[in-house]
């Protein structure tokens, strides 16, 4: 990468901070008058927004086709897939304990009670046989329509393992991806350029409604799953990419910083999805064909930080209600908040609703999620943060152990 393009990057990277900063500023000072942020500031951002969605399923879908594809045969498929959902399942049951454990020490809801708002509406969450059933379409272009994204993403494996197995024949059509996904990298480097105002746009409102006043009565609540994640961040993917990876941590969230702003400020996996693959090519020196596989995956797939919040929650929504949590019922969560980030979407307050089938399965009330609406926006930001870390530790980790991780990124970033 020349010198031009990384100042260029990092003048991006400036601008994306300077907006955040700015969106909290004028978000505190509109905190009186929410509606001028609302009406006036929000639609840039639901624009920003908008751009981003445009290219999000065309993205997974023609970049997983193209990472499968370029495993070469069905078996680097399958092994390169088996390291990575394992990765991802096993990390997430590790959030979901680590959100308990802190639940548990901190005694998160104790000496808590407030009127349940029982007017907040709760969408219905799914089963977990349903969730798992939900994964193969029946409609493949009906997936695609709805934006369906685990469903896209089994039909672009099952495409991208078909083409492998025909062999010269699927030459073309994996051109044919191959272009889309080309596309598609173009269409996201432009609207990224709009990145810093569409930044700046998102917070703004988020601030000007939830002032620091609405956040207190919950203040514990929020510490303790933000401290879970940090604690996940520095513990585990630390550990993970200096165990597997044998590379530094330091350099890796270094790396990873841009995503993470961004992750932050939208509060959707899929909508930084552009940004995590770029960065941990870049800056990670992930091999393309690892990336477009690995990341597309785990936006949808791997939500660590949707685990961390889900066993939080349900310790403290129990507490709240005044409901004893016995070990076995602690289990029970940590099996289905990991199944549950499984059919999470990467997308604002997905990670909500799924709370309400982890509720279910451990017993406690599913009304107690009206508690937590207020603040979710909150909570939902420094989840998803980890959730794209993580699936960016993944891509490194798998990266690496496959021969495909070009070291002279993280020693040229090191020396500088
Ligand atoms: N917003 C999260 C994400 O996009 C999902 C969630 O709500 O937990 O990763």
């Amino acid at each position: 990468m020349n010198d031009k393009t990384q100042s260029k990057k990092l003048q991006l990277t400036t601008k994306i901070f300077i907006g955040l900063a700015a969106g909290i500023i004028l978000g505190i000072a509109l905190q009186s008058n929410p509606d001028i942020a609302v009406n006036y500031v929000k639609p840039l951002g639901t624009l920003f927004l908008n751009l981003i969605k445009l290219v999000i399923v065309p993205l997974v879908f023609s970049s997983l086709v193209v990472g499968a594809c370029s495993m070469d045969d069905v078996r680097k498929l399958g092994r390169i897939g088996g390291k990575t959902v394992a990765y991802y399942m096993l990390t997430t049951a590790f959030a979901v304990t680590i959100g308990l454990i802190l639940a548990n020490v901190s005694n998160v809801g104790g000496g808590f009670s407030i009127p349940v708002d029982a007017t907040v509406e709760i969408a219905e969450a799914p089963s977990i046989i349903d969730t798992l059933l939900n994964i193969i379409p029946s409609n493949p272009l009906k997936a695609l329509v709805e934006g369906n994204m685990l469903q896209v993403i089994a039909f672009a494996l099952i495409v991208g393992a078909g083409i492998i197995g025909i062999g010269e024949k699927g030459k073309v059509l994996f051109n044919f991806f191959d272009a889309m996904a080309e596309v598609m990298y173009k269409i996201i480097a432009v609207i990224m350029e709009y990145a810093p105002i569409g930044v700046f746009a998102l917070i703004t409102p988020v601030v000007a409604q939830n002032g620091p006043g609405v956040l207190l009565p919950l203040l514990k609540l929020i510490l303790v799953v933000y401290a879970g994640c940090i604690l996940h961040a520095v513990f585990t993917y630390s550990s993970t990419v200096s165990l597997f990876a044998k590379v530094s941590p330091v350099q890796f969230f270094k790396g990873v910083a841009p995503a993470t702003v961004f992750a932050f400020t939208t509060a959707s996996s899929s909508g930084t999805l552009p940004i995590t693959m770029k960065r941990s090519e870049e800056n990670l020196g992930v091999s393309k064909s690892i990336s477009s596989f690995v990341l597309p995956l785990g936006a949808t797939i791997n939500m660590d930080g949707t685990a961390i919040y889900q066993g939080v929650c349900a310790f403290f929504i129990a507490q709240v209600y005044g409901i004893d949590l016995p070990i076995s019922a602690q289990l029970t969560i940590i099996l289905t908040a990991t199944l549950a980030s499984i059919g999470t979407a990467g997308v604002p307050g997905a990670g909500m609703i799924m709370l309400g089938m982890v509720l279910q399965s451990a017993g406690l009330p599913i009304e107690g999620i009206a508690l937590i609406a207020g603040v979710d926006r909150v909570l939902d930001m420094m989840r998803t943060c980890i959730n794209v870390t993580g699936d960016a530790a993944c891509a490194v980790i798998v990266s690496a152990t496959e021969g495909e991780l070009d070291r002279s990124v993280f020693e040229n970033k090191s020396c500088k």
